[in-house]
């Protein structure tokens, strides 16, 4: 999925929040916002669901970083991850993520705004891995790629600050 580009910085979104049903669950988490409007007029916005991109289903099994790790103990292989149900998904996760990376160097994205708390877009905060329902600090593992290879990757609820950054400067 991608959109169509234009002048400006251009900003990687999650599909999610521009409010297609592609999570685990099959449902959506749209995010309305007047700068995100805009930049969808504008053509900045460029759309992935990296699991998605990377053949997951949807519905799929909800899946965590095991052990409380990050995004980029995944990268390093040091973690993996799990769906609820035990099936080991890493490769899947890892796929998304460089999925994720082609499209933003592809379409020359600088910035990401992508869903928190999940373990592919989580840049701020993922679930802690027991699928206990909490959360702790740490990133998925697209945001850690994306991150890594110095995109500027802001969550959803950043996007005041998202925003400040790409208008102004
Ligand atoms: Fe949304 Fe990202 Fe999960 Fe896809 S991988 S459903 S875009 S949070």
């Amino acid at each position: 999925m991608s959109g169509t580009v234009g002048a400006g910085a251009r900003i990687l979104v999650s599909a999610c929040l521009m409010g297609h049903a592609v999570r685990y669950d099959g449902r959506a988490k749209p995010l309305r916002h007047p700068a995100l409007e805009r930049w969808q007029a504008e053509g900045r916005l460029v759309t992935i669901c990296p699991e998605m991109s990377a053949g997951m289903p949807v519905p799929r099994a909800p899946a965590e970083i095991a052990g409380g790790a990050s995004g980029a103990d995944v990268l390093a292989g040091r973690a993996r991850v799990f769906e609820a149900t035990g099936g080991d998904i890493t490769d899947g996760f890892r796929q998304a993520a460089e999925n994720a990376l082609a499209l933003a160097r592809a379409t020359g994205c600088t910035h990401a705004l992508l869903i928190d708390g999940s373990p592919s877009c989580g840049s701020r905060r993922i679930y802690d891995g027991a699928f206990s329902g909490r959360q702790q600090d740490g990133e998925g593992v697209a945001a850690a790629l994306l991150r890594r290879n110095g995109i500027r990757v802001f969550a959803d609820h950043e996007i005041d600050a998202l925003a400040a950054e790409i208008d102004n400067g």
